[in-house]
């Protein structure tokens, strides 16, 4: 008889750019870094945006920390997504933009600013019908 047994459920990250470590303190952003020219971006690239150039890119390390370059408070979402929430782009530290929710704060004007110092941290998110879980990462006032 056929061996009928399943692959064990794994943990995955939501996006590509994000790589998972042992626990969920040790995942980080993967991003790429242009040879010619030292641009740095948000997961894998095949040509720079910068000097146009098909790199060569070298896979790196992202930061976990960065300012806000630009949010703005979403109020009405697609069917099972909460509202109102943050959404920024936020740009790392050395190098690196990403888009992101802001959480641990109150979705108001007033608790958030431009430049703003935030921090990265990861958790799960949702898990699949085959058990298999999610991985997302999201950003907080530093
Ligand atoms: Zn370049």
């Amino acid at each position: 008889m056929a061996d009928t047994a399943t692959a064990e459920p794994q943990l995955r990250p939501l996006v590509p750019h994000l790589t998972l470590g042992a626990t969920r303190d040790e995942d980080y952003l993967n991003g790429a870094k242009c040879k010619n020219c030292n641009a740095v971006y948000a997961g894998p690239r095949m040509y720079c945006g910068k000097c146009s150039s098909a790199g060569p890119f070298e896979s790196i390390k992202l930061s976990n920390t960065g300012k806000v370059h630009v949010w703005t408070i979403i109020h009405q979402a697609t069917p099972y997504v909460k509202a109102p929430y943050i959404a920024a782009v936020v740009d790392l530290d050395g190098g690196g933009s990403v888009n992101t929710n802001i959480v641990g704060i109150e979705p108001t004007p007033e608790n958030m600013s431009f430049d703003m110092k935030v921090k990265m941290f990861t958790e799960k998110v949702s898990e699949d019908r085959e058990g298999n879980s999610y991985v997302a990462y999201k950003f907080t006032p530093a």
